[in-house]
């Protein structure tokens, strides 16, 4: 596996000034967590493996630039199970669906699981509480394949909801269980578990928020703060960095959600003196040093 694959947060193992046209500020927790991280080594291992015929279930991560990178590696993405005719399938960080499961079972594919092992925390409590008779809540996005996936081994009705006002309009419940999906704002678990409180006669609460999300969010706060421009860097669709965007953008709204290096405007950069940068749990660090990189040799306009 070559070196850009590496994780973001060693290369960025402390927040850092450069001094140029702007001060820049980088979040030392920008760039891949330990899960993306472990499921991108065990890609480029199974490359060197089983060259032949290897697939991922979806893209590994959410990160296109990442996902490129592997498929020149020739791990090439499948959407369907059914679409991958032999050979070796990967179960990305998200978690994989019971019904893809079983068919891939029943294909007699090779599987390598590179679910993050948080992931697999908030599936455990989430059966624990439904195998003990709780009614479940997911706090989540309903469409994100990690929630999805969750619910897959629920044989039961699972609502999910993603903000306090949504949980007023479910139950009353005799017993309510909560779990979370992983890249949550813990404020916002905070109110819908005091919403559904008033709504239930017992409730029991596993906090399954990842601790490196939480980490992420507060530091980028932090910056956020200090800085009068803030660049947020990530795949479009990676839930993640959108909401570490939203959360930004709370506390400077000169907040910009970017993919890549030649997606940044210098007009954005306009009388700045201090720009922050921090980055979702699936952007490389290559990416990440290509945008620092970027900000100091752009030529920055007077307005
Ligand atoms: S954000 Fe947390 S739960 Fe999600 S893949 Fe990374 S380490 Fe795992």
């Amino acid at each position: 596996m070559p070196n850009r694959c590496n994780s973001g947060v060693q290369a960025q193992s402390r927040s850092r000034f450069f001094e140029g046209k702007v001060r820049l500020v980088i979040a030392k927790s920008a760039g891949f967590c330990f899960g993306v991280k472990r499921a991108m080594d065990i890609a480029g291992e199974a490359a060197q493996k089983y060259p032949k015929d290897l697939y991922t279930l979806g893209p590994l991560i959410h990160n296109p630039q990442a996902v490129e990178l592997l498929m020149k590696l020739g791990v090439k993405v499948k959407d369907r199970i059914e679409h991958i005719p032999r050979g070796t399938v990967i179960f990305r960080s998200h978690g994989v669906f019971l019904k893809d499961l079983m068919k891939a079972r029943e294909k007699r594919l090779r599987i390598i699981d590179a679910t993050c092992p948080i992931v697999k925390r908030a599936q455990f409590y989430a059966n624990y509480l439904h195998r003990h008779g709780y009614d479940l809540l997911i706090v989540g996005d309903s469409e994100h394949p990690e929630v999805e996936a969750i619910r897959s081994y629920i044989q039961k009705r699972v609502d999910v909801v993603e903000d306090a006002e949504a949980a007023q309009k479910l139950g009353p419940w005799t017993k309510l269980g909560i779990v979370a999906q992983t890249t949550q704002t813990f404020s916002r678990f905070k109110e819908i578990v005091a919403v559904c409180l008033e709504r239930t006669k017992e409730l029991r609460v596993f906090n399954t928020i990842c601790h490196a999300t939480t980490l992420r969010q507060m530091e980028a706060v932090e910056i956020a703060k200090k800085v009068d421009c803030m660049i947020v860097i990530g795949g479009y669709n990676s839930g993640n960095t959108q909401r570490l965007a939203s959360i930004c953008r709370e506390s400077q709204p000169h907040t910009y959600h970017i993919e890549t290096a030649q997606e940044l405007h210098p007009r954005w950069l306009a009388r700045r003196e201090k720009v922050g940068l921090t980055a979702g749990a699936s952007t490389p660090s290559w990416i990440i040093k290509e945008v620092a990189l970027r900000i100091r040799h752009l030529k920055h306009p007077r307005s």
